[in-house]
């Protein structure tokens, strides 16, 4: 017997017919002797049509304060209805919304933080036999406003509700069954991998792998919260995927684990730079005073009292980050600002990479054979990333899946 926090993202919730799938699922694992608190998402598509209506009444504009409160509804449906749905199979259940539990945050409306979770309520309800159903996304700040967490923040309550209740897994159901060595719909031959570490989680969701949202990752890691993603439509949740904090033999074998592939990117060069020092604050401080996030960076060797210096950005951020940077010219008295905003970024990650060399060059090889330009490279202890045009991403994610043998188990 055990205590599972399980979570339901908004498909899985997304009519009548599959909330009772969940209720009957829910049952099952009640069944077994486990105890469980559940959160749910709104039913799908639901935080999508709270925004628009925020949005069209607000002229686009919306209250930060007032958008919490529109859109924390969305969640407080989908658990009423789910505790009604074990309600009536026989299962005792309770519904709690973030501020009755209460999950405490910080009060940045829209992208508050989770800061304490009072577990009392909830484990007087367990006690009693009960299934504990808990609103994700949503929380209550210390003057009492209501929160929300970002979107996707529903991963982010349950992981850390199972921290809170010192949980023995935390069970994500979602609508793929795991998470993928890549994008299935770019490279069919992808697999499920049925484990993958802590870390090269936390890369993949940065890179862009939409699984889970980065902050439950984050969470998971620093509670060492034990993590799984399953099919929420399969029965038998479809295997899932671990996420681990021991590397065992078997993953260190591998080099790389998964590919991701990023279009959101937008590339700036900055020619005939003053080699001095300061440059890259100047350079690179303009563009964060905008809030704009910068991600790889390039500064050339000087030659003749001058450097280049590139560095990516979201590409909504693009025109704006050209703007800032040709007023940062004349400032520095550089020569010429120029940009690309058909990039993407294409990485490799592996717990592996560490204890096998030439992992890099297996990716350049494989990229150069296609004739595939890589216009920036940038790498950590376990991922390599390379930026090339937007138009070869798809080609350059099926080279590297074949070149690392990723379809094999
Ligand atoms: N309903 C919220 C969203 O759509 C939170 C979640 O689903 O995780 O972003
Ligand atoms: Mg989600």
């Amino acid at each position: 017997m055990a205590l599972i926090v399980q979570k339901y993202g908004g498909t899985s919730v997304g009519s009548v017919e599959r909330i009772q799938n969940v209720a009957r699922r829910i049952a099952k694992f009640k069944s077994q002797g486990h105890d469980l608190v559940v959160v749910v998402s709104a039913m799908s598509g639901e935080t999508n049509r709270l925004v628009a209506l925020a949005n069209d009444v607000s002229g686009g504009n919306p209250n930060p304060r007032e958008m919490d409160v529109v859109l924390s509804t969305g969640e407080q449906v989908t658990i009423g209805l789910l505790a009604m749905a074990l309600d009536a199979i026989g299962v005792p259940a309770k519904s709690y919304t973030g501020w009755q539990v209460a999950v405490k945050t910080d009060s940045a409306h829209t992208k508050a933080r989770i800061e304490t979770i009072d577990d009392a309520a909830m484990r007087a309800d367990l006690k009693d036999g009960k299934v504990v159903i808990v609103a994700g996304f949503q929380g209550i700040d210390g003057v009492g406003d209501i929160t929300t967490l970002g979107r996707g923040g529903s991963d982010t309550s349950a992981v850390a509700l199972a921290a809170a209740l010192k949980a023995d897994e935390c069970q994500i159901y979602t609508d793929v069954d795991g998470v993928y060595t890549t994008d299935p719909r770019i490279v069919p031959e992808a697999r499920r991998l049925d484990k993958i570490t802590f870390e090269e989680m936390l890369e993949l969701a940065s890179l862009g792998s939409k699984v889970l949202q980065i902050r439950s990752v984050e969470f998971a890691g620093k509670y060492r919260v034990r993590l799984r993603v399953l099919s929420s439509l399969e029965e038998d949740g479809g295997g899932g995927t671990l996420i681990t904090f021991e590397e065992d033999e078997q993953m260190e074998r591998v080099q790389v684990s998964g590919i991701a592939c990023d279009k959101n990117q937008a590339r700036i060069n900055v020619r005939g730079v003053p080699d001095k020092p300061g440059i890259a604050f100047q350079i690179l401080g303009a563009v964060a005073d905008a809030n704009i996030e910068v991600d790889m960076i390039i500064q050339n060797v000087g030659a003749e009292g001058t450097t280049d210096f590139s560095f990516t950005v979201p590409r909504g951020d693009y025109n704006n980050a050209l703007k800032i940077l040709n007023e940062v010219k004349e400032k520095i008295g550089a020569a010429e600002v120029s940009g690309d905003d058909t990039v993407a970024k294409v990485s490799i990650v592996g717990a592996g990479m560490r204890s096998h060399v030439g992992t890099a060059s297996t990716m350049f090889r494989a990229l150069a054979e296609e004739g595939i330009n890589i216009q920036m490279i940038s790498t950590s202890e376990i991922k390599v990333s390379v930026l090339i045009a937007e138009k070869y991403t798809e080609l350059a994610t099926r080279v590297l899946h074949a070149a690392f043998g990723l379809e094999k188990a």
